[in-house]
């Protein structure tokens, strides 16, 4: 029996008898979850440090479970994958967040949407069609919108290239997620359709403490920047790891330093925060 992941096999081990009743199963669990609404989106603020704004956030799916409480995405997003299921959940994903993305400009409150797109719905059949007239739908700003990839999970890296160039040419901002573990060469480096590159948070682990760690830091941020990418640090956790980051000219940082992800009602107080204070949830 292949398995996706350790975590996804714990969830689900005890009742499974074959791999093809393992994949109904689980279908359908994750079928019902969406029509019962039992999916949510959390919000991570992306932090501008030069100017300690609030700049955006990236939407987290979790899935409130009636029996087993909060699931967190590790355990179910690859089993999601796996069975089929993923572009109709990243629909969904998609479609929620630019609902709560026009409710937040309602509101008065301007920021960027980042969005986890996987590689099989990133290439499915009208993938640009169905994000350009949701954004539209919502009478959002193309710019407003990221949408997140991992550079590993392309099989055809040709036709990656051409979506990530016609969402681009609407507007869409891409960003690659989890940059140096994936397996893009520096020859490429320069002329990718993106816009922004998210240092792993592998690499922002050791930034303060280890040599090595820091000067692969630096240098892709140097490059980077170079190239004309913005740039993201994600998991960053401490003050010593935001210094680091401040002092090599890293404008955007993602982490639990500032705040974990929360849910949306929190948004409002978030954005009202003087970042340059403040370590919030
Ligand atoms: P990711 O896209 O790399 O998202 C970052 C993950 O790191 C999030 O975990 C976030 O809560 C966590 N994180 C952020 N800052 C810190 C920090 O300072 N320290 C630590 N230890 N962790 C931090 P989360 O929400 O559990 O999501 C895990 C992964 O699941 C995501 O990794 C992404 O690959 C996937 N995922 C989440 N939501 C979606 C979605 O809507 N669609 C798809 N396709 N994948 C999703
Ligand atoms: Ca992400
Ligand atoms: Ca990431
Ligand atoms: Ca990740």
């Amino acid at each position: 029996v292949k398995l996706a992941g350790k975590q996804s096999y714990a969830f689900y081990q005890p009742e499974m008898a074959s791999e093809s009743q393992e994949r109904v199963r689980l279908e359908a669990d994750l079928r019902q979850a969406l029509a019962e609404g039992q999916f949510e989106l959390w919000y991570q603020p992306k932090i501008n440090i030069r100017d300690n704004c609030l700049m955006g956030v990236e939407a987290l799916i979790r899935w409130r479970h009636p029996e087993r409480g909060m699931i967190q995405p590790d355990l179910f997003i690859s089993t999601a994958e796996r069975v089929g299921m993923i572009k109709e959940i990243g629909e969904w994903v998609f479609a929620t967040a630019c609902t709560q993305l026009r409710e937040w400009n309602n509101m008065g409150l301007k920021l960027s949407m980042a969005v986890n797109i996987s590689g099989d719905h990133f290439i499915a059949a009208n993938f640009c069609n169905f994000i350009v007239k949701t954004i539209e739908l919502h009478q959002l700003r193309f710019q407003d919108i990221e949408i997140e990839i991992t550079e590993s999970l392309s099989r055809d890296p040709e036709e990656h290239r051409l979506i990530c160039h016609e969402l681009r040419s609407r507007g869409v901002r891409i960003a690659i997620d989890d940059f140096g573990t994936g397996y893009s060469s520096l020859s490429v480096l320069g002329n990718l359709e993106v816009d922004t590159l998210k240092i792993d948070k592998s690499f922002i682990d050791g930034v303060a403490s280890e040599p090595a760690s820091q000067l692969m830091v630096r240098a892709i941020i140097d490059l980077a920047l170079g190239l004309g990418y913005d740039i993201v640090a994600e998991g960053v956790e401490s003050a010593d790891q935001l210094e680091v980051l401040r002092e090599r000219g890293c404008p955007y940082i993602q982490g639990y330093y500032f705040s974990r992800p929360v849910e949306a009602s929190k948004m409002p107080m978030l954005f009202a925060t003087d970042w340059s204070l403040a370590r919030v949830a």
